[in-house]
């Protein structure tokens, strides 16, 4: 059997830079400031992690208030970003996804950097949801590598049953985040280039394979089933 855990932007949709601007727009509704950094990276990272660096930049404080205060504007504004963005689910992704689904030797996760309720309204809005079984999510968690452990754990929960060596873990994102993050439970790597990095690039963390985008369904196929 094969757990695939699935990153969701840059991997699954390109939001079309919803997420950022609900970001910046939670920033100046909760906080009445806005961005002025636009150094803070955002690819592969938890919301956590840029929120923190959000409130860092602009000279707030990082405190677990903070961080809530800014995640449920973050919510409430998301809905409508991604409505004014012109986002879409990447290339093959729906195709593929439906060539896994409903299949007793493929579980489909998602391991991604954003809190469940955004990962949630985002796969929702994108019709991509319901492809899902379980999932790590970036609630309470600031290190990508604990989201991955956690979706470790959300699976066994499915499975009713221990990840053991008849168990085949693979993480597929977009950035060498999630390479890391795939080795931090030792999973095999599928790095696709739909995101911030290019092949080459995506090359450099080492991971197991690379694929410019995720059409070519068979060639994906023949990596998880039999
Ligand atoms: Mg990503």
């Amino acid at each position: 059997m094969n757990i695939l855990f699935f990153d969701i932007d840059g991997t699954l949709i390109d939001s079309g830079g919803a997420g950022r601007l609900a970001m910046e727009s939670a920033l100046l509704a909760e906080f009445g400031i806005t961005v002025s950094d636009r150094h803070v990276p955002y690819a592969g990272r938890t919301d956590a992690a840029i929120i923190g660096d959000l409130l860092r930049a602009h000279e707030l404080d990082v405190t677990p208030e903070n961080i809530k205060r800014f995640l449920v504007a973050y919510l409430g504004h998301l809905p409508v970003c991604l409505t004014q963005r012109q986002g879409q689910a990447l290339p093959g992704v729906r195709l593929l996804l439906e060539a896994l689904q409903g299949r007793s030797d493929v579980l489909l996760g998602l391991l991604t950097g954003n809190v469940e309720a955004g990962a949630t309204n985002k796969l929702s809005h994108f019709g991509l949801n319901h492809f899902f079984q379980c999932g790590g999510f970036a609630d309470n968690l600031v290190e990508r590598n604990d989201v991955a452990r956690a979706a470790r754990q959300r699976a066994e929960q499915y499975l009713g049953r221990e990840i053991d060596e008849t168990i085949t873990l693979w993480v597929i994102g977009d950035t060498p985040h999630d390479v890391t993050c795939g080795r931090a439970i030792g999973a095999r790597v599928l790095a696709v280039a739909t995101g911030s990095h290019s092949v080459d690039q995506l090359k450099t963390a080492e991971p197991d394979h690379v694929v410019s985008d995720l059409t070519d369904t068979d060639q994906l196929l023949a990596l998880w089933v039999k």
